[in-house]
């Protein structure tokens, strides 16, 4: 087994920082070890197989990106990253674990669902990688599919409340899925939006011709997004059912996990870099069609309400306690352009999965987060949520050895042709301007990405079965 000594860095956890060295023997972790540390009196660094030198770098668990759409089929397209490209765009940007959602759509089988998604991802991706499983059709014989999940590895399902006729699940579903969560130990996740309400509005603001992108952020008000917060966290509350809601944009919605938090509930949240940067005026309501590129649901907010300075405070209180990227990237041309004319047949998506590392840096560089919070919501709380800590998240002998050295004192500029390695033909995040870079990434010890090159191949990542939910109260 090769062995690799990461040399001269700060390792960074989420409780701390401090200089070591970390020894990495095959693809885990064997020990964390004072600078310079001797092996029968000679130096280490000379007997390992590879030695990477963090000196002046941080060195931190590599990314978990706990939610991606891979090749998701939506709104008659299919997205435009698949497990291969999205998995290297991922290793790219430090992230070496991703959690992808199986779907089950109206009338197909969880157990064919699940093999389909199996079949997709086996063999092509750069990184690790699970599965959550989207319930699209609650009946008698999903829920008994349901109960069956966690023998599969798989700890964790998602409802909607939005997309009546696709994915949606009304009351009476949602509560029986969530009795199976209650007494599975299965973690609820939940698309949180009142979609026939949301068609309401959709049907209204078209027949006054307003069409443009800017008015998908209209047609989903945030007091949709606070009603289905408030009444997915009360079902969870009736069954007892752990909740997490994914894509939280609205700060009321926040306030709402807030209090149920308060009462001492599992409910947990996470939101998404867009929500932390983006918005409603400068980006949905870009002159002409351009405002498609950043249509994806929840919607952005808008700046005037100041939602964004609110995500990132509980961002920073723990009311939201991780962030993901929902990574489902479309191409304006062939896909986006769907919904000239019409702003409710754009596909929804963004393209974020390699920029969330270096988005959530740049909160750490403008004093918004702790460099340790840092590393919490990007590798360690994701791992306790989705039961991978231990072998994930955490830089420990006995861990997988996914680690990233990162380069406080490097820069990133994202944009097509730059470090953008995302299968998209334009990108949400064109300009924007990092202070920090990603140095080299490790994934189960195998250098994947050093001195700007790529040297993974698709194949290294595999399915990592996860245990129930580690961050229960
Ligand atoms: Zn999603």
């Amino acid at each position: 087994m090769a062995t690799t000594l990461i040399t001269g860095g700060t390792v960074v956890s989420a409780t701390g920082r401090g200089a070591a060295d970390i020894l990495v023997d095959g693809e885990r972790i064997v020990a964390l070890l004072e600078p310079g540390t001797t092996a029968l009196g000679a130096n280490l660094a000379e007997t390992v197989d590879t030695v990477v030198d963090a000196t002046g770098k941080y060195v931190i668990p590599g990314g978990i990106d706990a939610h991606t759409h891979m090749s998701m089929p939506f709104g008659g397209t299919t997205a435009s990253d698949d497990f291969e490209s999205g998995t290297r765009a991922a290793a790219w940007g430090g992230t070496t674990t991703i959690i992808d959602f199986a779907v089950q759509k109206f009338g197909e089988r969880v157990q064919d669902s699940l093999d389909t998604w199996h079949k997709m991802a086996s063999g092509q991706c750069a990184v690790d990688y699970s599965f959550h499983q989207i319930i699209g059709d609650v009946n008698d014989e999903s829920l008994a599919a349901l109960r069956r999940l966690p023998d599969e590895g798989i700890t964790s399902f998602k409802l909607f409340m939005a997309y009546p006729g696709v994915f949606y699940s009304d009351d009476a579903q949602i509560l029986r899925a969530m009795q199976i969560g209650a007494n599975t130990g299965l973690l609820t996740m939940m698309h949180a939006e009142n979609g026939p309400a949301i068609d309401v509005l959709v049907e209204q603001l078209l027949a006054e011709g307003k069409t443009d992108p800017y008015y998908h952020g209209i047609a989903r008000a945030w007091q949709l997004e606070e009603e289905a917060t408030h009444r997915a966290i009360m079902l969870a509350d009736l069954t007892g059912a752990p909740l997490y809601v994914v894509h939280v944009s609205a700060k009321q919605a926040v306030a709402q996990l807030a209090a149920a938090r308060d009462r001492g509930r599992n409910v947990f949240g996470e939101t998404c870099p867009q929500y932390l940067y983006l918005s409603l005026e400068d980006n949905l309501g870009a002159p002409g069609f351009e405002g498609a590129k950043w249509v994806c649901s929840t919607p952005l907010r808008s700046r005037r309400e100041e939602h964004q300075d609110q995500v990132w405070q509980a961002l920073r209180t723990n009311d939201l306690q991780m962030v993901s990227t929902d990574h489902c990237p479309f191409c304006m041309k062939g896909q986006k352009d769907m919904g000239i004319g019409d702003f409710s047949k754009i596909p929804n998506g963004i393209g974020t999965v390699e920029h969330r590392m270096d988005l959530m840096y740049q909160g750490v560089v403008e004093g918004r987060i702790t460099l340790e919070r840092w590393v919490e919501i990007t590798s360690t709380t994701p791992a306790r949520m989705f039961g991978l800590y231990g072998r994930k998240g955490v830089l420990a002998p006995g861990a997988d050895a996914d680690i990233v050295v990162y380069d406080p004192d490097g820069h990133t500029s994202i944009g097509l042709g730059k470090t953008h390695h995302m299968n998209m033909d334009h990108s949400a995040w064109e300009g924007y301007e990092i202070d920090g870079r990603v140095d080299t990434v490790l994934s189960r010890g195998k250098v994947v990405v050093a001195e700007g090159e790529y040297r993974g191949r698709k194949g290294d990542g595999q399915f990592v079965r996860r245990d129930p939910c580690q961050y229960l109260i």
